[in-house]
């Protein structure tokens, strides 16, 4: 019976930001949050969100009505075109089929359930995960059936991509499988493939008819440049990849809880591409149906209108830059001050890594003592959220990191 259930453990993440509300030392420093922070550790609302919200509020034609099963059309449309490029020869062939998700984490699930019932082989390809990745990818995949692996990605010593364990991983992960990849600012390591290591990524999941499921969560957020952090998925695409693509608006736009994203299928080139193609969203839209009728409506509207409107999108890439710019800047700031103490070990990663996060490769011990002693939050695996360190705090920080690390 459902009394026999028994309790979960708390999830990590919530659990540390829980810790950090409680403490009422005033130095305290939160580096656990997935969510960007300006200079003073508050929330920031893009200004050109500002002006779409401004515009929304004065349309006299708004209501709240449902939207189309598949979500505004107007926002997928547009969402297609900044994740594929608006030249992509996917979206001229009419071979790709989106959906408005609940934000990237609802584009995921629906990826996968998608694979988990429909994938033609029986029984279903095992899905390669990043070791480490996004938590949450773990539950995700295992929630709706699929069995998971993990590829090797992260390299202790360089604290950079361990392209060959990747490698020789996708060669004798059996034929077929299914290879998580995330096009830009990897969660958590902050690590991306150059692109003559994606060329190679590439060739070996072709050679071994992998399936790729690229996860984005940081368009434009990685390098300020909205292209560049998706070339990996056009690379892919180009070279006639069957592929699906997981796009969250949460960080680029700022509209966290709102949940705006999108899920796109991009069936290869051929013949009978397009059948393909609308046979599957008719299965997408079955299931969306089934798990949220439709999605929310006010996140898509805001990107909406920023996407479609170039004056606006330039704004918006302007905001992005700011954000990210922001960031490069703490990371610069954070490797000086680590190397001007001297502070054992190496820091260069710091500066090499890409996006909202930093693997410090601060041990679990360390991390506790920076919570414990230091009131400093962040996850025991290392990882740091550079969008919580501002010009206020950093000199703690990095006086914390200096002393932590000589115990
Ligand atoms: N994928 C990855 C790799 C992420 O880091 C995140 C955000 N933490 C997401 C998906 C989804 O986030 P959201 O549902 O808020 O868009």
């Amino acid at each position: 019976t459902p009394a026999q259930v028994a309790q979960a453990p708390e999830d990590p993440l919530f659990g540390l930001m829980r810790a950090y509300r409680q403490d009422d030392f005033d130095k305290k420093i939160d580096l656990g949050i997935g969510a960007y922070r300006d200079n003073n550790a508050k929330p920031w609302i893009l200004p050109v969100v500002r002006k779409a919200d401004e515009i929304l509020h004065n349309d006299p034609n708004l209501d709240h009505e449902y939207l189309p099963i598949s979500g505004l059309a107007n926002f997928t449309s547009a969402a297609q075109k900044l994740i594929l490029g608006a030249d992509s020869v996917a979206i001229k062939e009419n071979r790709v089929t989106s959906l408005q998700t609940i934000s990237g984490t609802g584009a995921v699930h629906l990826g996968a359930l998608f694979l988990a019932k429909f994938h033609p082989r029986q029984p279903r390809p095992t899905v390669y995960l990043s070791n480490p990745t996004w938590a949450n990818h773990n539950q995700i995949f295992t929630n709706v059936g699929l069995a998971i692996d993990k590829y090797p990605y992260f390299s202790p010593t360089t604290k950079g991509l361990d392209i060959d364990g990747m490698l020789s991983s996708l060669k004798s992960a059996p034929l077929g499988s299914i290879v998580v990849l995330h096009p830009c600012a990897h969660n958590p390591t902050g690590v991306d493939p150059t692109q003559e290591q994606w060329k190679q990524i590439a060739s070996v999941i072709r050679e071994r008819q992998h399936f790729p499921f690229f996860d984005c969560a940081y368009q434009g957020f990685a390098s300020g440049d909205l292209a560049r952090d998706a070339w990996a998925i056009r690379y892919f695409i180009d070279q006639g990849f069957e592929t699906c693509v997981s796009q969250s608006f949460a960080k680029n736009f700022g509209l966290y809880g709102e949940r705006a994203g999108a899920f796109h299928f991009v069936s290869g080139p051929g013949a009978e591409a397009q059948r393909a193609t609308t046979n599957i969203a008719s299965q997408l839209a079955i299931l969306q149906r089934s798990e949220i009728s439709n999605p929310p409506a006010y996140g898509s509207r805001i990107a909406s209108i920023v996407l479609n409107d170039p004056k606006l999108y330039a704004e918006w890439e302007h905001d992005l830059r700011t954000m990210s710019g922001r960031i490069i800047e703490m990371r610069r700031g954070l490797r000086q001050r680590l190397e001007a103490k001297g502070t054992p070990g190496t820091w260069d990663h710091i500066t090499s890594q890409i996006g909202m996060f930093s693997f410090t490769g601060l041990n679990e011990k360390q991390v506790q003592i920076l919570r414990e002693k230091w009131h400093v939050y962040m996850t025991k695996n290392g990882r740091i959220s550079m969008a919580g360190l501002n010009t206020h705090n950093i000199d703690y920080f990095a006086e914390a990191v200096d002393s932590t690390v000589r115990e």
